[in-house]
């Protein structure tokens, strides 16, 4: 998925349906705030960031992807209207991976972010991938595939699955789980469990078996590759 963030609702529109149009997820955010409510429920493959929004800036809402250990490795093109070198040069220094100028034509739009996403997988290295069976999970780019195609995880969907992946044959109680990855916070709520890896199972398909039910205890990698 590819998130739009961009204020003026049209040109925002615009670029969701045209990326849409070219066979891409594609959704919009008005705001910040919206992109990181966003960002909670679901990793974009990229990030396309106006610069001058309300609230808060691009170049400030950059800084605090890049300042976070969830969204530093998502890839962001900044979008301004202003074109200036000055503005270029700040948002490549703050870890944008390429900028466009305002106002671009959506192929100019289209190509900028195809050269970017093969760009980024094209930079990922090998150490970084856990292969299990037919499932394949790159810990740097935060990417899961499943017999070579890839699959949208939520990031406590992605953290379940890494957790079980690093430990295989080892069974985790929901509890450990829970404590593990959603923090002391949600203690007792372990129906929260059932239901991620219920999710999990059903969008990692034929390898969703491969993660066990152990009855009475809670869930394990199956043992064997
Ligand atoms: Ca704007």
């Amino acid at each position: 998925m590819i998130i739009c963030v961009e204020d003026e609702q049209n040109i925002c529109e615009l670029e969701v349906y045209t990326l849409q149009s070219f066979g891409f997820e594609a959704k919009g955010c008005g705001s910040g705030k919206e992109l990181f409510t966003e960002l909670a429920r679901e990793l974009p493959q990229l990030i396309l960031l106006d610069i001058m929004l309300p609230d808060e800036d691009g170049l400030s809402i950059l800084r605090r992807l890049r300042a976070d250990v969830r969204y530093t490795h998502i890839p962001v093109i900044m979008a301004t209207a202003k074109g200036t070198e000055f503005d270029k040069v700040k948002g490549l220094d703050g870890g944008a991976d390429d900028y466009i100028a305002k106002p671009f034509g959506m192929l100019e739009m289209v190509s900028r972010i195809r050269a970017v996403l093969r760009r980024c997988s094209s930079n990922t290295t090998n150490e970084s991938i856990i292969t299990y069976g037919c499932l394949s999970v790159n810990t740097a780019a935060h990417t899961v595939k499943v017999c070579g195609e890839n699959i949208i995880l939520t990031l406590k969907e992605y953290e379940v699955l890494k957790k079980l992946l690093q430990n295989p044959g080892i069974v985790f109680t929901r509890d450990k789980l829970l404590n593990e990855i959603w923090g002391y916070e949600f203690c007792g709520e372990t129906r929260t469990v059932d239901v991620h890896i219920r999710t999990l199972r059903q969008k990692l398909g034929a390898a969703g078996e491969l993660i066990e039910t152990i009855r009475g205890v809670g869930y394990r990698l199956a043992g064997t590759k």
